[in-house]
């Protein structure tokens, strides 16, 4: 164990408890009333940024639905459904002995067109970014044009000449691997020794070279990076400092923010709303959670669910040590079922953006995500992967808090003021899982270490 960490454990029980890889409830006591960090934050990622990736997917819609016949339904939008969940919220109800008032509801990212997980928003959003960068720079492409020309072979030539590079624990991989592979670039997958061999397989058969680590995230990324600063025309996707892929999660809020007025959900002060997200890195739930807050601002509340066995984005923001701290330093394994989490340290960019923002992180031992599997699959007929169900914890969590004064900045939640939450469960992945690993994640209980 690292010297700081040590230091950390004697000084903040905390500590002792994540390294003792046990389930943790973290408030966190630095989050701020939104208008207190506002301007800053606008500084680093601006409403315009947002509005300007709003602006780019959808001048990529008809070129994302001529490549991808899945979002005819939306026009060439990319976008998840918002479900009411009252089956899974009574299950939930039962499994914690907890009353659980308001309204839960699902974010089903888990079901995204393309890429099948949360990662169809940043990874998608960054590899679209790149080619409209190269072929605006060729001059044979104006921003008013219809991007369908895009999918021509002459253009599909230039881009070929081209290479996107990522690292990833399976999910990043396949949301940049299959949308570079239809734009026409050249793609090269950085795969840690977590990522399931049925993401290696898929990647492959669509044409992309997937290169495998037999070490964790952080070095599959570390790897990626480096290759790629060696050749002038490839383009390294960093999923631990982009501001392009948190820009394509941000996007969500909106959008969201309309779904939840078609479902006559109303979030102001008297009815909050909670959101629970998985993180790994903390890319795509930092994104999401930093749009949200513009929209909402101290009326949501956003938290984190981690892998016991791999807190990363905790340790991150609780200790200040943001990307310098990997879970190892403090004698924890990182092995955890939950692949699209298994990420030993966190973005700086995400942590440091959320540090301020973010209500607080929890973390949850791996033998509840398949529990938590099963019983939204027997309540709703609703399949999301393992490392998504983290998220069920948090509503549980939330509700064994005492309400008001222990809430950073919950601006006195009341218990009256519960009874009118909203809470959504963020569904990062599922729809590409193959049918056998299905079965077999379904045969039986996972056993706890
Ligand atoms: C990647 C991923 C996450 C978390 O995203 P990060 O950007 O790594 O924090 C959550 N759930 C699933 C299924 C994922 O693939």
């Amino acid at each position: 164990m690292k010297d700081y960490a040590k230091q950390l454990i004697k000084e903040n029980t905390i500590f002792d408890t994540i390294s003792r890889q046990e389930e943790v409830f973290w408030l966190n006591d630095k989050c701020l009333p939104f208008d207190m960090i506002d301007g800053l934050c606008q500084l680093v990622v601006s409403d315009k940024d947002i509005q300007d990736a709003e602006a780019r997917l959808s001048r990529f819609a008809p070129f994302i639905k001529a490549c991808f016949p899945e979002t005819e339904a939306t026009d060439g939008i990319i976008e998840s459904p918002l479900q009411e969940i009252p089956a899974m919220q009574e299950a939930l109800r039962e499994y914690g002995s907890s009353k659980l008032p308001g309204k839960f509801l699902l974010k089903m990212d888990s079901h995204l067109a393309v890429a099948g997980s949360i990662k169809a928003r940043g990874g998608i959003y960054e590899v679209l970014k790149h080619a409209e960068e190269l072929a605006l720079a060729t001059g044979k492409l104006k921003i008013t044009d219809d991007y369908t020309i895009l999918t021509t072979p002459e253009w599909k030539d230039f881009f070929g000449q081209y290479t996107v590079q990522v690292g990833s624990t399976g999910n990043l991989g396949l949301s940049i691997g299959i949308s570079s592979a239809a734009v026409g670039f050249r793609v090269k997958v950085h795969m840690s020794a977590d990522a399931k061999q049925w993401k290696k397989d898929l990647l492959r058969s669509k044409g992309v070279e997937v290169v495998e680590y037999d070490d964790d995230y952080s070095k599959a990324v570390a790897e990626g990076r480096r290759l790629s600063a060696q050749d002038p025309r490839s383009y390294f996707v960093d999923d631990e400092n982009s501001k392009d892929l948190f820009l394509g999660y941000a996007v969500a809020a909106s959008r969201l923010a309309k779904q939840l007025a078609e479902h006559r959900i109303t979030v102001d002060e008297d009815h909050p709303l909670f959101v629970y997200l998985p993180a790994g890195v903390g890319g795509a739930p930092g994104g999401v959670a930093y749009g949200l807050k513009r929209i909402f601002r101290d009326n949501v509340h956003c938290f984190f669910a981690e892998p016991t066995h791999c807190p990363s984005v905790l340790l991150g923001m609780a200790t200040e040590r943001y990307e310098d701290v990997s879970v190892r330093d403090f004698d924890i394994d990182g092995i955890t079922e939950a692949d699209g989490l298994a990420c030993a340290s966190p973005s700086g960019f995400v942590t440091r953006m959320d540090r301020n923002i973010v209500s607080g992180d929890f973390t949850v031992d791996d033998v509840r995500l398949y529990e938590f599997m099963r019983m939204l699959s027997d309540t709703e007929d609703i399949r999301i992967e393992p490392s998504s169900c983290a998220a069920f914890l948090g509503p549980l969590q939330v509700a064994k808090t005492p309400a008001g004064h222990n809430f950073p900045n919950g601006h006195g939640i009341t218990n009256e003021k519960l009874q009118n939450a909203a809470h959504i469960c963020w569904a990062t992945g599922g729809a590409l899982v193959p049918e056998d690993v299905w079965e077999e994640w379904f045969k039986e209980y996972k056993l706890p270490r």
